[in-house]
């Protein structure tokens, strides 16, 4: 008899923005493998199950990709009901893709369940709207940290006309600035980066493009963190001083 995995968003931290699907997969958990991003006040929703914890966060000690997909089938086969519970989202930047796929070629049945992911709490967090209408006609959620190191197509990003929201880009804010000025983006297009987003020691750093370095230091902005870049972003201080 096989098990079954389920790969699980936790959302962006506060414990309040799980879905209550994830909640109730959680509840039926029997072994929950555990992100570092996630925060362990959801273990309240599995107090049953066997908790290992399987940080992978970059550039810190973390547990092979590869040991991760062996646990997970090891207890799959064993017939037991599988969580694998992720920061944010499991498919946004989280290999959820990946291990769905590496399960589903050893016959392992998979499941993925959404959880809000970080750019979109960090956005509501700070009252911005990602698309308005006149203003923003999408949104492109991107990765400024690639395997290959390989450097994504700034220049391409900069004309979409979209919002741009960055994740992973804290270390390399000069590359996404020049980059983004290469491509044509105003110097002074606005930019917020959200550290921390929907927990309580979230912090935000309002800037635009040119500066945006010379402020994420003065500001000490470290991961996790998020980056948005487009003209929706001085919208919520524009909505504050309205109210004020
Ligand atoms: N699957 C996750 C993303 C994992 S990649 C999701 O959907 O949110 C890790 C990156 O996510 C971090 O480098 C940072 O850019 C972003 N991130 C995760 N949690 C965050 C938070 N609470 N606030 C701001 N950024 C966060």
């Amino acid at each position: 008899m096989s098990g079954k995995v389920w790969l699980v968003g936790a959302g962006p931290g506060d414990p309040e923005l799980l879905t209550l699907k994830a909640a109730k997969v959680l509840q039926g958990a029997e072994v929950v493998l555990l992100d570092d991003l996630v925060n362990s006040q959801l273990l309240e929703h599995c107090p049953r199950a066997r908790v290992l914890r399987v940080g992978k966060r970059g550039g810190c000690r973390s547990t092979p990709q590869d040991f991760i997909h062996r646990l997970m089938l090891r207890y799959a086969r064993q017939g037991r009901r599988v969580v694998r519970l992720k920061g944010g989202d499991p498919c946004i930047f989280g290999r959820g893709g990946e291990e769905a796929e590496w399960l589903g070629a050893r016959g392992i049945e998979c499941e993925l369940v959404n959880g809000i992911t970080a750019g979109l709490a960090a956005a509501s967090q700070c009252g911005i709207p990602l698309t308005l209408r006149g203003i923003s006609r999408g949104v492109s959620l991107v990765t400024a940290h690639t395997q290959d190191d390989s450097v994504p197509n700034w220049p391409a990003l900069a004309q979409g006309g979209t919002t741009l929201v960055v994740y992973m880009g804290v270390a390399r804010l000069a590359d996404i600035r020049d980059g983004l000025l290469a491509g044509g983006m105003r110097a002074n297009m606005p930019v917020a980066m959200i550290e921390n987003a929907s927990l309580p020691q979230q912090r935000e750093c309002r800037s635009n493009l040119s500066r945006m370095l010379a402020d994420a230091t003065a500001f000490h902005l470290s991961s996790p963190a998020v980056l948005i870049i487009g003209d929706v972003a001085t919208r919520a201080e524009q909505a504050l001083a309205r109210s004020a």
